[in-house]
């Protein structure tokens, strides 16, 4: 029986599995950490292609399935967890130290995909890529650019970290049980350096979050709203001086942009 509170719905399409381990461009010298291998379908995939792959697996009941599909891959691992409660920077060390570059490729279960993400960026984990499977809403938001109705916070985090590449979209056919939405595999290439120098990593994150706050407001409005009612005016010059139209919505700004704006908010101590 299927957890649907778990998120389990399992690939039963091959062409599918294969776009997303071709995406992740491994060889037996890159490392692959999955992250819910269910009942295996990918992992298989991986352990034939990757030079170590290490798999973690929620759901105690199919460690016995996992270790049956999984025999006779002495490169592969299953750790029975949480991934979000995991030390992944010492499952790295330990497990993946001898690799030339790890990635992480996965059918995520799509009730803890942010938080997943976002734990492998913030951590600032050695990664070469992040291909995985998710909603495809989710994927459009992350890809999304300036401008378009998708781009938001978690645009813009993503783009400060990665750079995002739609693989395919996958319709919800392919799975078992099949899932009420429609699914997307994306690539995240993993920056080396960030796209932006910032005064204030934390402070970027509460202006771009702050900026998105009330949609449908101008960025003037927002930020005042996050910075003091009675900077209003200030806010106004800030923004002006830093070539920023403060009647703009805050869904139109560039990551160049927002990098711009908090560094001049920090500069002013308004945070
Ligand atoms: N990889 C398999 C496939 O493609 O068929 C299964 C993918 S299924 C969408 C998601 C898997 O993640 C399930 O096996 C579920 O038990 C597991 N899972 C859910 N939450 C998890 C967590 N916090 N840590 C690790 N695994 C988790």
């Amino acid at each position: 029986s299927f957890k649907k509170s778990l998120g389990q719905n399992f690939l039963i399409d091959h062409n599918i599995l294969n776009k997303i381990v071709d995406a992740a461009e491994l060889n037996e010298h890159k490392g692959a950490l999955e992250i819910g291998p269910g009942i295996g379908a990918l992992t298989e995939q991986l352990a034939r292609t990757a030079g170590k792959v290490t798999a973690v697996e929620i759901d105690q009941r199919l460690i016995p399935i996992l270790a049956e599909v999984l025999e006779g891959y002495e490169n592969t691992e299953v750790v029975h967890g949480d991934v979000l409660k995991l030390d992944l920077q010492a499952l790295f060390r330990e497990r993946f130290g001898d690799m030339e570059g790890v990635s992480v490729v996965a059918n995520l279960p799509y009730y803890v995909t942010t938080p997943i993400l976002m734990k492998l960026l913030e951590e600032r984990l050695p990664l070469e890529h992040i291909v995985v499977m998710i909603q495809k809403e989710v994927a459009e938001r992350i890809a999304a650019a300036p401008g378009s109705k998708a781009y938001g916070s978690l645009s813009v985090a993503a783009q400060y970290y990665c750079e995002p590449r739609m693989v395919c979209i996958v319709p919800h056919t392919v799975f078992i049980p099949q899932p009420n939405v429609d699914s997307a595999v994306i690539r995240l290439a993993v920056r080396k350096t960030p796209p932006v120098e910032l005064k204030d990593e934390e402070q970027f994150f509460r202006i771009v979050q702050g900026s998105f706050a009330q949609r449908r407001k101008t960025l003037a409005n927002n930020l005042s709203a996050l910075l003091g009612k009675d900077r209003r005016e200030e806010i106004n010059t800030l923004l002006t001086d830093c070539e920023i139209e403060p009647s703009r919505r805050g869904e139109t700004l560039s990551l160049q942009e927002f990098a711009r704006l908090s560094n001049a908010v920090v500069d002013k101590g308004w945070l």
